[in-house]
């Protein structure tokens, strides 16, 4: 599933390629995405100017001109491609939008529970109302984090994957922040101090930005003729290492359940609370 840095990869990969353009054309192959797709979507972009590409969480944010917007969410399994529109599309190639530079921005999703939309920047879809703030964005530090745990007995790990609090804080990058700040999985979240809430939030940012930085090698991909974008995986201390010996002790992986979702962590680097 794309993660927020495998979204921002994609961000970065097609920037290049798509301000500046204006779109010639929109073919809609498959309307029945997560949420369907405006029936008016071709019409509605006809000849407007691609201004910006942004991100916010998962969603990509493809600017125009009068403040209008198309969000792009890749779901469970898409991924964006820089095409020769006169390539046949590929199956599971269900929006494509055709640029004045010549080249086809193809969407492929062979799950379909991703999303184009449309929204104003004066007034978000809201979806992006009641987000939390951006992991590598300015206002996520320790004393938001501690500000937002305090008195909460829910367990870190499920505290920062809350959209709410945090947005983009997958699986993989939880259970591996997590280890990082030498943090049990399971400890409640108001139980952390002001420093434990600082190396956690500081670990977050290392991970995804670590995984983004490996990401860039993957950006020529974007216009590879064949397969899709190839995501990366980083070096990973715990995430799906169940008993293997840990990198930093050696001591046994441990893997438990918590809100149906895995999660790996070291007993010795990550100890248990009383
Ligand atoms: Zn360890």
């Amino acid at each position: 599933m794309p993660e927020l840095p495998e979204v921002e990869t994609t961000r970065r990969g097609i920037e290049p390629f798509v301000v500046g353009q204006r779109i010639d054309g929109v073919t809609v192959r498959d309307a029945r995405l997560r949420w369907p797709v405006r029936a008016d979507l071709a019409a509605f972009l006809a000849g407007r100017p691609v201004q910006a590409v942004e991100r916010r969480a998962k969603y990509l944010l493809l600017r125009l001109d009068d403040d209008d917007r198309i969000l792009i969410h890749l779901g469970m399994s898409g991924s964006l491609r820089l095409d020769d529109p006169s390539n046949p599309p590929r199956k599971h190639d269900h929006v494509e939008w055709r640029l004045d530079n010549g080249r086809a921005l193809r969407l492929h999703d062979p799950r379909r529970f991703g999303a184009v939309l449309t929204d104003r920047v004066d007034a978000p879809h809201e979806r992006l109302e009641k987000l939390g703030p951006e992991p590598l964005g300015p206002t996520f530090d320790g004393a938001y984090l501690a500000t937002r745990f305090a008195g909460r007995r829910v367990v870190v790990k499920q505290a920062i994957m809350n959209a709410a609090i945090v947005v983009g804080v997958g699986n993989i990058y939880a259970s591996e922040a997590l280890f990082l700040a030498g943090i049990h999985p399971m400890t409640p979240a108001g139980r952390l101090d002001r420093d434990e809430c600082h190396t956690l939030a500081a670990a977050i940012r290392q991970v995804l930005a670590a995984a983004i930085e490996q990401g860039g090698t993957t950006l020529r991909d974007f216009l590879a003729p064949s397969g899709n974008p190839g995501y990366f995986r980083q070096t990973l201390n715990v995430y799906e290492r169940t008993d293997q010996p840990c990198r930093r002790c050696g001591t046994a992986v441990e893997r438990t359940v918590l809100g149906q979702r895995s999660t790996w962590f070291c007993p010795a680097c990550q100890p248990a609370r009383d």
